[in-house]
């Protein structure tokens, strides 16, 4: 017991021990083997504590057991005893009794002769005596009676006796049975208590042994984390005096960052003033440059004439066929690309124009050279591209030219585009455009609903003296996408009117009209320019091949817009006060677009083969004859801040009508233009 007690103490110790490293922070390596098997033997002691519990139990119960027995025993002794007490009472009365019974019937041997006498003398002496001796002989016989009794009692006690000491005997046997299992259980739980003490004691001698295995680990890491401890002392220490030196830090941040903010505010408000005034200066310098750029612009243009005609001659095509007719009958300057040579009926001719363009041209090549007239349109002046040419000598091909390869019209369109946007922080432009079309001198709108419509050019009412086609229809554009559809549905309309487009659109005018309206943010200046994109008819001469009917009248009405166009465009070199630009409804239409400081390109169309000589020497010789037209002093349609009724038409049309027929198709006016670059002819023309 004091061992245990002892062990006791020691494992409570022990286990106050673990408790107090349990409620230590975790060691560097939670989740270690250690912890485990310390678990584990945790496990196994409450495991083994609950056995020697469960022991204690047995062993009270075994105890109780015991107890139990020798209280028995203890009854049964208690028993015995009175047994042998009642039987020693039993044994002193049977010999009692049998001692009287002795004594009695030794008194009565010894009383019997007088009896004998008496009775002798009764018998002798009287009846008196007879009857006492009778009487005497009852109570002898009574008392022999007695006797036998007392002796079968006697007897009876005897073998009580006897049954008594077969019983206490047997109960000897008992006791002493009882005796040895007692002394045997006392000693089989002796022995289990040693067996139970045993396994305890091994139990806590392995708890105790894990135990301080377990200890010994814990000191381990006790030690380990106490070095560990030990080196990251002198780092917590630099640790913290940076953290102190950073908080430091951060609380004069603040003040830190509000100084540099306020200098940066005033660093970036200096600067933002001088960008201000930088920009200031260089918009001055922006207008003032744009201005020149104008006048450059506008110089330049003067120089080169307001009126210019470049000539394209295309390849010999599948369609041209082959023999001599087929023949190639246009060469070129190599040195100078403003020089056409055309060999007619064997007869060389030459012509100077503004450009030449050689088969090999591109579509690109060629828009380049009218680049500068459409950027123009931009600063508000008008312009107007002509094709002119004999039917297939690629006028539609250069104004419209292919899906693949588009011509002028889709690439002006474009270039408007990027320069609008390239110009939108200070400007704002709406491009719209229309498409007409004029067949034997009437108008129709080809991008209207009812293209059949006849429309009538008329006078604005507003007063300004402009033109206008009341009910042609304009789109607003804003990407090619929208150009594409504009141009798909006019052809979609010319197609569902017409049977033989080809035949029909060689036959009629087509004009792309796009308007470039603008207005300057931050002055409020508008401009108006206005792009005329026109794909002239056939200019072969039908009327001399004889041709009759509706055929002749298409001849006639190509002829008469054809030449009046050349006589506007003379009429406006020549600075005639009348210019008769209601001859035709082309001229008319064109009115203010030709008149003013506006621009026109003639791009005249040549084929070269031999067979088309006679035709090509036409259109260059018509050429020739619109090039050195010079337009008046400029009519620039701008206006500041609203549309004003200042504007008014230089020229007012003229009742006069001239004849057409008679000037159509002359020859170039004989006096010449001064100006670099006009038409000269360079050897004497065959016709
Ligand atoms: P027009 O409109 O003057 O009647 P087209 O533009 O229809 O003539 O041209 C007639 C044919 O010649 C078309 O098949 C066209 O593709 C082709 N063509 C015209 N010019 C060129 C060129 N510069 N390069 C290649 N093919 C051309
Ligand atoms: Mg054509």
């Amino acid at each position: 017991m004091v061992e245990n007690e002892r062990l006791r103490q020691e494992m409570r110790r022990c286990e106050a021990e673990l408790q107090e490293l349990r409620a230590k922070p975790p060691g560097p390596c939670p989740g270690c083997e250690h912890s485990q098997e310390s678990a584990q033997l945790r496990d196994k002691l409450s495991q083994l504590q609950l056995e020697m519990a469960e022991s204690k139990g047995m062993l009270s119960e075994l105890n109780l057991e015991v107890q139990q027995k020798t209280d028995r025993l203890a009854e049964v002794e208690l028993r015995l005893k009175d047994c042998l007490a009642e039987k020693a009472q039993e044994e002193e009365r049977l010999s009692r009794r049998l001692r009287d019974s002795h004594e009695t019937i030794a008194s009565l041997r010894a009383q019997s002769p007088p009896v004998k006498y008496v009775i002798k003398t009764v018998e002798v002496e009287s009846p008196k005596t007879k009857q006492a001796l009778s009487e005497s002989q009852a109570r002898n016989q009574h008392l022999q009676e007695q006797v036998a009794m007392q002796r079968q009692v006697l007897k009876e006690m005897e073998q009580q006796l006897q049954s008594s000491h077969q019983l206490t005997a047997r109960l000897r046997a008992q006791i002493a049975m009882y005796e040895s299992e007692l002394e045997r259980a006392h000693g089989q739980m002796l022995e289990e208590m040693q067996s139970l003490e045993e396994d305890k004691n091994r139990a806590i001698e392995e708890a105790f042994a894990r135990a301080q295995v377990e200890m010994k680990a814990v000191h381990e890491n006790l030690a380990g984390v106490r070095t560990n401890l030990l080196t990251l002392q002198p780092a917590l220490r630099t640790l913290t005096n940076d953290y102190n030196g950073l908080k430091r830090q951060v609380r004069g941040f603040p003040l830190l960052l509000q100084e540099a903010l306020r200098s940066v505010k005033a660093e970036i408000g200096q600067a933002i003033e001088e960008v201000n005034s930088n920009n200031q200066e260089l918009l001055r310098k922006y207008r003032r440059e744009l201005q020149l750029r104008k006048k450059c612009h506008n110089e330049l243009v003067r120089l080169k004439g307001n009126i210019r005609v470049i000539a394209r001659v295309r390849p010999v095509t599948k369609e041209d066929g082959e023999g001599p007719e087929a023949t190639n009958a246009v060469t070129f300057d190599a040195d100078d690309d403003s020089i056409i040579h055309l060999l007619h009926k064997g007869k060389p001719v030459s012509f100077e124009l503004d450009k030449v363009f050689s088969p090999q041209a591109s579509q690109q090549d060629v828009f380049q050279e009218v680049q500068a007239l459409i950027t123009s349109c931009i600063d508000g002046f008008n312009v107007c591209i002509f094709a002119y040419g004999q039917t297939g000598a690629g006028k539609t091909y250069t104004m419209e030219g292919t899906p693949e390869n588009p011509g002028i019209n889709q690439r002006a369109l474009q270039l408007l585009f990027s320069e609008v946007q390239e110009k939108a922080s200070d400007w704002e432009y709406t491009i719209t455009v229309s498409a007409a079309e004029i067949y034997n001198e009437v108008l129709r709108d080809l991008l209207g609903k009812e293209p059949q419509e006849k429309l009538e050019i008329r006078l604005c009412p507003d007063g300004s003296g402009q033109l206008y086609v009341p009910g042609l229809t304009e789109f607003q554009v804003q990407s090619v996408d929208d150009i594409n559809k504009v141009f798909e549905f006019g052809h979609t309309n010319r197609t569902t009117e017409f049977t033989n487009l080809n035949e029909h659109s060689s036959r009629s005018h087509a004009l792309l009209i796009v308007t470039v309206r603008g207005v300057d943010c931050s002055t409020g200046l508008r401009t108006t320019g206005k792009l005329n994109l026109v794909d002239l008819a056939g200019s072969e001469r039908v009327g001399k091949s004889g041709a009759e009917g509706s055929r002749l009248r298409e001849a006639q009405h190509i002829n008469k817009s054809l030449s009046a166009l050349g006589d506007v465009i003379a009429a406006l070199r020549s600075r005639q006060g009348h210019v008769p630009f209601r001859n035709s409804k082309l001229t008319y239409l064109l009115q203010d677009s030709l008149s003013g400081d506006s621009k026109t390109l003639m791009v005249v169309q040549v084929s070269p083969v031999e067979k088309n000589t006679s035709e090509t020497l036409y259109s260059l010789k018509f050429a020739e004859r619109v090039r050195s037209v010079e337009l008046g002093p400029g009519l620039r349609r701008a206006e500041l801040g609203s549309w004003s009724s200042q504007e008014h038409l230089e020229w007012e049309p003229a009742c006069q009508m001239p004849q057409p027929s008679a000037r159509a198709h002359s020859a170039p006016s004989s006096g010449t233009s001064s100006r670099p670059g006009s038409i000269r002819r360079k050897l004497q023309p065959s016709a």
